[in-house]
């Protein structure tokens, strides 16, 4: 048998890479990491974590206004951007931390260094061969850029993370989870918010009644939207960055933040080289079991361009030790993935949209609930939150539960089990609720809609 310097060699510390190490170690496989950057990839570093941190620090200025109907009197609040960013650094700071200490814990060696694939064994990493019995490729995605003039000026998510001043003016442009989330981010610390989307309706693949609650909420709460629209150029001028539209307009604004998508990370990786299937747009094509074309090369994460979620990269890694290291074949199970936006109002859903559901279960009876959290009725605000079950008729089993509304992320993990265990409409209706909540709605939903 070949001897190779590691049984595994993993490219990429981020949630499918440091999971899939720290398991297979754990299976007593010998296994060595490389990282180009930090420790704990686009979540950790750049991505869900501070993302959500974030969201957390914008809405206190919904909640300092709300507070007065409470009897809270808050004068002279203040938001500061800086100290934000630099509490926010040290948490991240402190997670890439615990990320180490887990592969040191387990026995990983971990590689400070980009590693390319040389042949189907061997890794180039940072100028050293390695060679390992099996590669597996989690070196995840990357913020899309469109080609227009003056698109130096811009920004990504990546660079939101780290600005220096906070930008009063603000051009997010795209309309899917990253652009709905940072248009709400800014605009909830005060910032003047443009979103620019190329069709009519943002977050495209969701429930459309989601969709449509989701923009009225966030233009009653200011975000301006520019609808079947794209930018044309860049250009800084005195007064700040003059974004000119195909639609004849021009914005003057401090910042541009594009969100259009991401691509997987292979270029200049060298796997087709090694004769490793790449999809078009650069992603590992990969089997059920995240076997790539050739037998020692895998793929987990966003690389592979499936469900680009972190808690799916972890499943797909977890899933690719099993199967390698313990003997137990294990294909990751794509099916009814909850998921989150975390907007404002935030977004949780799981299973089949209605438009999904009728196009590919037939017959199926909705139930939706529209109301006003009791929050706000003190409070002041006006927030609404939407529910919505999607029921296959032919069995009675609940396929979709989607939800906009305060708490929507928490409410719908708990009915993501149920749903994924075929529970059914007459069962959600036998359970009692928790009174008064927003999750009630969900076991109190008697009225089809028509
Ligand atoms: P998405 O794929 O969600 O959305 C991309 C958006 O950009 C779409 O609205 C798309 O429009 C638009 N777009 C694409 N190309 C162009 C173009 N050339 N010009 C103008 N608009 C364009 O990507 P994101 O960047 O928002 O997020 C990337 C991934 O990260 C997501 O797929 C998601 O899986 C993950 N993510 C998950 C989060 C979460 O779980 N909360 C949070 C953030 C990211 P159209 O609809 O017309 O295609």
């Amino acid at each position: 048998m070949a001897n190779f310097d590691y049984d595994l060699f993993v490219i990429g510390g981020g949630s499918g890479g440091v999971r899939a190490s720290r398991i297979s170690a754990s299976f007593g496989a010998k296994v060595a990491i490389a990282e180009e950057y930090r420790m704990g990839g686009t979540c950790v570093i750049r991505g869900c974590v501070p993302k959500k941190l974030l969201v957390y620090a914008s809405h206190y200025s919904e909640d300092i206004e709300s507070a007065a109907g409470f009897g809270w009197q808050v004068d002279g609040a203040r938001f500061d951007w800086q100290t934000l960013i630099a509490n926010k650094d040290q948490e991240i700071a402190r997670l890439e931390g615990l990320y180490r200490q887990t592969l040191e814990n387990a026995g990983v060696t971990v590689y400070e260094a980009r590693a390319t694939v040389e042949d189907v064994h061997t890794v180039n990493v940072g100028g050293e061969r390695v060679t390992a019995e099996t590669i597996l490729v989690a070196t995840g995605g990357w913020p899309n850029m469109p080609d227009v003039p003056g698109i130096e000026h811009a920004i990504t998510s990546n660079e939101a993370f780290h600005l220096e001043e906070f930008p009063k003016r603000v051009m997010v442009c795209g309309g899917g989870y990253i652009a709905v989330e940072f248009a709400g981010i800014f605009n909830g610390m005060g910032a003047e918010v443009t979103q620019v989307y190329r069709r009519d309706l943002v977050l495209r693949g969701f429930d459309e009644d989601l969709r449509k609650h989701a923009m009225a909420e966030m233009e009653k709460k200011g975000v301006k939207f520019v609808l079947n629209a794209v930018v044309e150029r860049i250009d800084r001028e005195t007064d700040g960055l003059h974004v000119k539209l195909n639609d004849g307009s021009t914005h003057v604004v401090d910042q541009i933040m594009f969100a259009i998508g991401r691509r997987p990370n292979t270029a200049g990786l060298g796997l087709e080289k090694a004769g490793v299937e790449l999809a078009e747009n650069g992603a590992v094509c990969v089997d059920s079991y995240s076997k790539s074309t050739v037998d020692s090369i895998y793929a987990v994460g966003d690389v592979t361009d499936r469900i680009n979620l972190t808690p799916v990269a972890i499943k797909e890694g977890h899933a690719f030790a099993l199967t390698k290291y313990k003997g137990m074949p294990t294909s990751p199970d794509h099916r009814y993935v909850p998921s989150a936006v975390f907007s404002q109002p935030p977004i949780g859903t799981v299973g089949y949209t209605e438009e999904e559901a009728v196009e590919e279960l037939g017959t199926v009876d909705v139930y939706v609930s529209d109301f006003r959290p009791l929050k706000h009725t003190l409070g002041g605000g006006e927030e609404r939150a939407f529910a919505k079950l999607v029921v296959n008729r032919a069995n009675g089993h609940v396929v979709g539960a989607h939800m906009i509304g305060a708490d929507a992320p928490e409410i719908i993990q708990g009915l993501a089990i149920a749903i994924k265990m075929g529970a059914t409409k007459d069962q959600f209706d036998a359970t009692v609720g928790i009174h008064p909540s927003s999750a009630e709605e969900f076991v109190q939903m008697a009225a089809k809609r028509t």
